[in-house]
């Protein structure tokens, strides 16, 4: 019996030595904490924010992977039957995470952050781009591009914060003070926002996704999409065609792309009308760069408010 009780004892060390060794941004949970998983990079900001050392955390994207297609391994469905709380983004944005959430035992607490904001209809193209992107849903269902918006992230924030302080584990003046820091950094950001593109030569972005609806809903600026609400409804030459008139209609200066994405067709439209390129971040995950160089929600943001201040001649 002794024996056997060893070759079991070793062979769990076997276990938990590979599973600390595995490449991925997965992690196993801690021991002793509030075991939390994410399925995107802003809620775990969230997490950590409001949470700090009483969570253990588990972000199911690998740095710079594609989040709308992510598929969570195996390893990771397993991982998530032993969590505490899951919060992740409904609606079908990444329908592989939200088929593993809905086979979780009711033991782990499913949080859909979808539903602590106000959702806006996918945004519609401008005239003469209308509907033509292939194989795309328009306007039949809502953005869930939600955290693109700095209010949009003090309203997560707030539920993150009720869902953790209900288990009774967790420290809730801990909690709040975490909760309202991030907050006031949500709120300064939203003000430099404001204030950033109060007044600007064009009001028109050419994205290279459609994820940045909430960021014209916000401020009053229109968006011209090269790709889908997912980066992989590709638009046809005759869409691409009618965004560059409509682009050059609208006297835009500035394409921009994003880092996870190639960059091809925004680079492509900015030749075919003579304008610049500029980077804005979907901050759906972050590169290994980025995360090496200490990026986060807020810096990524100011760097898209940057490049928004100067594709649209802000003063
Ligand atoms: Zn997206």
């Amino acid at each position: 019996m002794k024996s056997v009780r060893i070759v079991l004892l070793v062979a769990g060390l076997v276990a938990l030595s590979t599973a600390c060794g595995s490449s991925g941004a997965s992690t196993s949970f801690e021991p002793g904490k509030l075991k939390v998983a994410v399925s995107l990079y802003p809620i775990e900001e969230i997490v950590r924010a409001v949470g700090g050392s009483q969570v253990s955390l588990v972000e199911l994207i690998p740095p710079g992977e594609p989040a709308h297609d992510y598929e969570p391994t195996p390893r990771q469905v397993t991982e998530l039957q032993s969590a505490d709380v899951v919060f992740y983004f409904g609606g079908g944005f990444q329908p592989s995470v939200e088929k593993a959430v809905a086979s979780l035992p009711d033991s782990v607490r499913k949080v859909d952050l979808l539903k602590s904001v106000e959702l806006i209809a996918v945004s519609k193209q401008l005239a003469g781009t209308e509907g033509e992107v292939d194989g795309e849903v328009l306007g039949d269902g809502s953005d869930p591009h939600v955290w693109l918006s700095p209010t949009n992230m003090q309203l997560m924030v707030e539920q993150v914060r009720a869902t953790l302080v209900t288990f009774p584990s967790f420290d809730a003046p801990d909690a709040a003070d975490g909760a309202a820091s991030f907050t006031s950094m949500l709120a300064k950001l939203d003000a430099d926002f404001r204030s950033g593109l109060a007044s600007c030569a064009s009001r028109v972005i050419v994205t290279a996704h459609r994820a940045f609806g909430y960021v014209a809903h916000d401020y009053n600026l229109e968006q011209i999409a090269i790709a889908g609400v997912s980066p992989t409804d590709e638009p046809s030459a005759k869409t691409l065609e009618a965004i560059s008139r409509s682009a050059q209609d609208h006297k835009v200066t500035t394409i921009y792309f994003e880092t996870n994405l190639p960059a091809e067709l925004s680079k492509m439209i900015a030749d075919e009308i003579g304008a610049a390129t500029e980077v804005l971040d979907t901050i759906e995950t972050l590169s290994s760069d980025q995360i090496a160089s200490g990026a986060d929600y807020v810096s990524l943001m100011q760097s898209n408010l940057a490049a928004l201040e100067k594709g649209l001649a802000c003063s």
